[in-house]
């Protein structure tokens, strides 16, 4: 069952994103080669602890952690580590935050130092296809005009669309209904209305579609072990129309200071 939203509390979530959003723009300050991803993990921990909000993933299905980082092949779900991260690298952070009552749920995916132009690319189509996707999210429109949309200029580009995990909706829950695939036919799915409140999160990657999970049991890689992409905002329709309530505006100003 779809849970819509009072305009009251789309503001609340908006505050939820926005943490998660700051959130992000803090590690955009501080990702460089030779650093591990626990570092990035504990900064997160307490920057949304000094926003009066809680991790919105630690503890979420056992999950230990803050942020969700997943380097080069992995897709989502990757663990903070002591890994070191080497020049070359790619890395999703995906966060969630808890504030009054809902949850922010966004994510970005960083170059470590100087990446390949073919790995650049990548994440270039992959966060188009995130606007592109939002684009669709219309009260004249169904859900699955999302995916469809998404789909349509990540195989343009020759690339894979992860159909095992999908968007989903977000408020009270990190995951509500209805589900958000990445992929889909045009004027298929619910109807899309006021009050709905959705994380848009195409999962794209270089090659095949296919992916694993590793023994962990979290971590998801790319079955050819080539790289995959992952951007994602939180989005709220008011008025027939797509409302962006994340923002990258942090990570694009922390990125452009260090440039
Ligand atoms: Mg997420
Ligand atoms: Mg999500």
């Amino acid at each position: 069952m779809i849970i819509y939203k009072t305009l009251a509390e789309i503001e609340i979530m908006r505050e939820a994103a926005q943490i998660v959003s700051r959130t992000l723009g803090k590690i955009a300050e501080v990702i460089e080669p030779g650093i591990n991803t626990l570092l990035l993990d504990e900064l997160a921990e307490d920057y949304i602890r000094s926003q009066n909000a809680l991790p919105g993933f630690k503890g979420m299905y056992g999950f230990p952690h803050t942020l969700c980082i997943s380097v080069n092949e992995q897709v989502v779900h990757g663990m903070p580590s002591k890994r070191i991260l080497e020049e070359g690298d790619i890395i999703s952070v995906d966060c969630g935050a808890l504030f009054e009552g809902f949850y922010g749920d966004h994510a970005y995916t960083f170059e470590v130092g100087e990446v390949k132009p073919e790995v650049k690319k990548l994440l270039e189509v992959t966060k188009e296809c995130l606007y592109i996707g939002i684009e669709q999210c219309t009260a004249t429109n169904r859900i699955e005009d999302i995916g469809w949309a998404i789909q349509q200029h990540a195989e343009s580009h020759g690339y894979g669309v992860v159909r095992d995990l999908v968007g989903h909706g977000l408020g009270r829950s990190l995951h509500e209904d209805p589900q958000v695939p990445n992929y889909g036919r045009r004027g298929r799915g619910k109807k899309i209305q006021n009050g709905l409140t959705i994380a848009i999160e195409p999962m794209i990657n270089m090659g095949t579609e296919r992916v694993a999970q590793l023994d962990d049991k979290w971590t998801i890689v790319t079955e050819d072990n080539l790289p995959s992409a992952h951007f994602e905002h939180d989005v709220a329709v008011i008025d027939g129309k797509p409302v962006i309530l994340s923002t990258f505006d942090y990570v694009d100003a922390a990125l452009a200071k260090r440039k």
